[in-house]
């Protein structure tokens, strides 16, 4: 990366700064419920099945499939001008919650819901690290 980082960035937060911390680190955790073993995303403070507060952040295995995508031709966001055409997918974790995010390396037009896919790290700044997607094969 070079230069400013001027895109949106997520706000941290004292239900999400365990996920962000991780992330900084280069790992993915998501809280898993310690009554019914749920993981859950995104954060919150009970468990949305059995409403247990006892959590605890668990790593997990990064891996996913797409389950829907967008391609973003308009832009809302002047930081992201030099990006459209830019993708957002959902991607679907092998421990059930989803993420949004990007898929990184694969042209929009090859992009399809079900492809699998496993976690990569972008450092956009020295505070936050973005995760993304990239194809698996
Ligand atoms: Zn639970």
């Amino acid at each position: 990366m070079t230069g400013e980082y001027r895109k949106p960035l997520p706000r941290v937060t004292s239900d999400n700064r365990p996920f962000w911390e991780a992330t900084k680190r280069h790992e993915l955790r998501l809280q898993r419920c310690g009554a019914c073993g749920r993981f859950r995303y995104p954060p919150a403070p009970v468990c949305p099945d059995c409403l247990s507060e006892d959590a605890e952040w668990t790593p997990v295995s990064g891996r996913g499939t797409v389950t829907t995508f967008i391609v973003m031709h308009k832009v809302y966001f002047q930081s992201f001008a030099g990006d459209v055409p830019y993708n957002v997918v959902q991607v679907e974790l092998e421990e059930g919650p989803r993420l949004t995010a990007n898929l990184v390396d694969v042209p929009n037009e090859g992009m399809t819901v079900g492809m699998p896919v496993e976690v990569v790290f972008d450092d956009v700044t020295p505070e936050i690290t973005l995760p993304r997607f990239r194809r698996t094969s």
